[in-house]
């Protein structure tokens, strides 16, 4: 198809996270007339989760998807043009830049703002898509707490399954962690913090056959690799951290990532190796990954659009 455009906009969100609707606010507000395409999970990671306790200005919490909606309402508002739809690719070798919207139709664009996000990776097991949210979580910082006094899995080896196991052991009264190998691939200091922490229980070789429990987790099965030994630990809840996939894929080729493909961002800036295209929230963070982290970083995302657009005449 070719890649002609059909309507040409001063500036593009991709994503419809905290990052993006941040970004929209700030943009429309400036009046750079900002479009929005929600992209295939409009309101982002936070509308597969329950309550949300640490975004300031809730005082009493809110439901992670009514959260999104109150940031889309409040981007509207100011007058961002919301739409729904996937962007699916992009011409970023010459400006203005283009993108396609549903392998359908090409927007041209002098500034983008890439706010896309990154998926949890998760195991792939029907316990775990039936009792997610329900016991079942790819986010100890946003969950843990639901899980109070109480005993909990995680599954992973990695940084962030470190630093979530050690979180949680500090809520719960054990924490119990299935490693797949004989080792971890966490940094030398996580994992001797996690070693020396007494309620925490390590499961070498092991894997999960099945989360437990009906309308609720209650328990989880793994195995043994090297034995064959199975064993089935009564839990409240289950938590996986075997790594995030950044949705970069469109990008590649045009914008410079480090291997595991989070879009590189010159430190203290939104800015991307190409000028006029900006980056926001968890596609370009490995570390935070929250939602105040996100929204803060799509604001800073639209003040050097707004910037850039400025000094190029816009
Ligand atoms: P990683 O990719 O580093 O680790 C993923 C872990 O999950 C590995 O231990 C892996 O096992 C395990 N795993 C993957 N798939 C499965 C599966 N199907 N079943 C069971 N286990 C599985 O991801 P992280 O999110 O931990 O970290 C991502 C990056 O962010 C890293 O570079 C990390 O260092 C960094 N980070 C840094 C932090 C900090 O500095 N404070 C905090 C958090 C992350 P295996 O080892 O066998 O492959």
């Amino acid at each position: 198809m070719s890649n002609e455009a059909t309507e040409k906009v001063e500036l593009l969100i991709i994503g419809s996270g905290p990052a993006g609707y941040t970004a929209a606010i700030y943009a429309a507000r400036a009046g750079l007339k900002p479009v929005l395409y929600q992209g295939i999970q409009p309101g982002g990671q936070l509308t597969i989760t329950t309550e949300v306790e640490n975004y300031p200005g809730y005082a009493d919490g809110v439901q992670g998807p009514e959260m999104m909606v109150h940031f889309e309402k409040q981007a509207a508002r100011m007058g961002a043009d919301i739409r729904y739809g996937l962007a699916t690719k992009v011409d970023f070798s010459q400006q203005p830049y283009k993108v396609e919207i549903d392998e359908e139709s090409w927007i041209e664009t002098n500034a983008v703002i890439i706010c896309t996000g990154a998926s949890a990776k998760w195991l792939g097991l029907p316990s775990e898509q039936r009792l997610n949210g329900f016991g079942v979580s790819a986010c100890a910082v946003c969950d843990g707490f639901f899980f109070k006094g109480k005993e909990v899995a995680i599954v992973g080896a990695g940084d962030t399954a470190a630093e979530e196991a050690l979180y949680l052991s500090k809520l719960c009264t054990n924490v119990h962690m299935i490693v797949r190998r004989d080792a971890m691939r966490a940094s030398k200091v996580m994992q001797e913090r996690v070693l020396a922490t007494p309620n925490i229980k390590v499961y070498w070789n092991s894997e999960t056959d099945e989360i437990l429990g009906e309308n609720k987790t209650n328990g989880v099965r793994i195995h043994n690799t090297k034995t064959g030994e199975k064993t089935e630990v009564p839990i409240s809840g289950f938590f996986v951290a075997i790594g995030h996939q950044p949705n970069s894929d469109i990008f590649k080729g045009f914008i410079d990532m480090d291997e595991t493909g989070y879009i590189n961002t010159i430190p203290g800036t939104s800015k991307t190796n190409l000028e006029g295209v900006f980056a926001a929230g968890d596609v370009q963070d490995k570390t935070y990954r929250q939602a105040v982290t996100a929204a803060g970083s799509g604001c800073m995302a639209a003040l050097d659009a707004e910037r850039y657009l400025a000094t190029k005449g816009h």
